[in-house]
């Protein structure tokens, strides 16, 4: 027996507005019923107009996941009755979807169809309320076929989707926030499936479908039947449960919506252009780091992960070619410093890395004068944390702060002398040939110097005072 698993996937588009007219999409917003007009809450006598934008985001996410355009494509009426659906049908794709086929991770696509989300309800006591601020959002949906054979395989599938949406940036893709919803169609053999809905993590993707096929496969051990059902995942006791048997198509009466024009979609003049738009995917991102930069696949992953990071290492590292032989070094020690140090302050301060103030060409630099020994680990920190707050140049922040490594060899013995007439038992240790007391006192002198001592220069002076 072999798990068949199929992915529907809801992905909000960022567009300024709605689908079918000019109400902003802004899903953030917190007031209940701000964004609506008279067309995205269904009132009688108003037309719908196509929101072009999320037609060509639907178009660019097809090309970039190998899919055919649709020649023709057109709107239907999805019939059903929810409060949270104002005109009483949604405004979806039949039978002619935007996009067919397509894979991604060795998964078919089976179509990405653009419709619209429905409004929220939230009740209070004994009310009911509804806020249509998300109705006639444009929400993209991507149905997978029934390829994927284990819960491990369904989350990374999604994972890699969601790095492609935002690498393409038609969707913050976020599954806290409500931008992208999965749901999955589990059965084994291709036997009766089931649907689990309120999927809202990664790790709520793999559960959900471990504990399912574990469920199917202990009914079918007692030959019992599996009902087609649609399930939700109950997060407190970490289990499916029944939520209603599942609607044929049929039951939707769709139909073509006869207030929208069907269109040609070779006819759109961007479709060239939305093409050359389309970045460097993640996989081909992950293999050209590992091969050019000699990274490991996990380092490559960790950088990929960011869009806009990973082109910011890029130029750093570009900056780097002065190097020549010690290249390798230089891009590992730049890939500490920026996963580590940097992001460590990114994070910090909450902020996104297009904000910050440090260039890719003087992050490099400073790699430079680390790698060349002109600083301490310590100094380069220092001098990071400089750049963060205000910018510039390492080698001027060097100069101005007066942050250099000390080397100047009469402080530098001045210093050492009173560490030694300060640890009697240490100078005792050594002299009895004790290898690790040498390191304690160099420890000690670059604790009273910040840090700051060159450890090169400071070990020869102890080397020659004890002798
Ligand atoms: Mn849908």
């Amino acid at each position: 027996m072999k798990p068949t698993i199929g992915l529907e996937i809801h992905v909000h588009l960022k567009t300024l507005t709605k689908m079918f007219c000019d109400s902003l999409n802004d899903t953030s917003e917190h007031h209940p019923n701000v964004n609506i007009c008279p067309i995205c809450t269904g009132q009688p006598g108003t037309l719908p107009t196509i929101n072009k934008k999320a037609v060509e985001k639907v178009l660019q996410v097809g090309m970039a996941l190998g899919g055919k355009l649709a020649k023709n494509t057109k709107f239907d009426r999805k019939n059903y009755f929810y409060p949270d659906l104002p005109k009483g049908y949604q405004i979806s794709q039949y039978d002619e979807p935007l996009v067919s086929g397509g894979s991604l991770l060795g998964v078919r696509l089976r179509r990405i169809h653009l419709e619209e989300d429905a409004g929220g309800l939230s009740h209070v006591g004994d009310f009911s309320l509804v806020d249509y601020n998300r109705a006639g959002v444009p929400l993209m949906e991507l149905v997978t076929e029934p390829d994927i054979t284990s819960a491990k395989q369904a989350s990374d599938f999604a994972r890699e989707l969601q790095l492609i949406l935002r690498y393409l940036e038609v969707s913050d893709a976020d599954m806290e926030m409500g931008h992208m919803r999965i749901e999955a169609n589990i059965s084994w053999d291709m036997g009766t499936k089931v649907e689990v809905k309120n999927i809202n993590s990664f790790s709520v993707v793999e559960a959900a479908i471990n504990y399912e096929l574990e469920r199917q496969k202990v009914l079918l051990k007692k030959k019992k039947k599996i009902i087609q059902e649609t399930r939700g995942w109950d997060d407190v006791k970490k289990e499916t449960f029944s939520q209603r048997s599942k609607e044929e198509a049929h039951d939707y009466r769709y139909f073509p919506d006869p207030d929208l024009p069907a269109f040609e979609v070779s006819s759109l003049k961007s479709l060239s252009s939305l093409k050359q738009e389309i970045p460097e995917l993640p996989e081909q991102k992950r293999k050209r780091f590992a091969e050019e930069f000699k990274l490991k696949p996990e380092q490559a992953e960790v950088l990929v992960q960011n869009r806009t990071g990973s082109n910011f290492f890029e130029e750093a590292v570009s900056e780097l070619n002065e190097l020549e032989g010690e290249k390798e070094t230089g891009i590992q020690l730049l890939f500490n410093y920026y996963t580590t140090d940097l992001w460590g302050l990114i994070a910090k301060e909450e902020i996104t890395i297009d904000q910050i103030k440090i260039t890719p060409g003087n992050f490099a630099d400073l790699i430079f004068l680390l790698l060349k020994k002109e600083i301490s680990s310590r100094t380069a920190k220092d001098i990071l944390l400089k750049m963060f707050q205000a910018g510039g140049d390492p080698k001027e922040i060097l100069k101005s702060e007066n942050l250099g490594q000390v080397s100047d060899e009469d402080s530098l013995r001045k210093a050492a002398e009173k560490i030694i007439s300060e640890n009697p038992n240490a100078v005792a240790d050594y002299k009895k040939g004790k290898g690790n007391a040498m390191q304690f006192l160099i420890g000690k002198t670059m604790g009273q110097l910040g840090g700051r001592a060159n450890p090169q220069v400071l070990r020869e002076i102890f080397e020659k005072l004890l002798k």
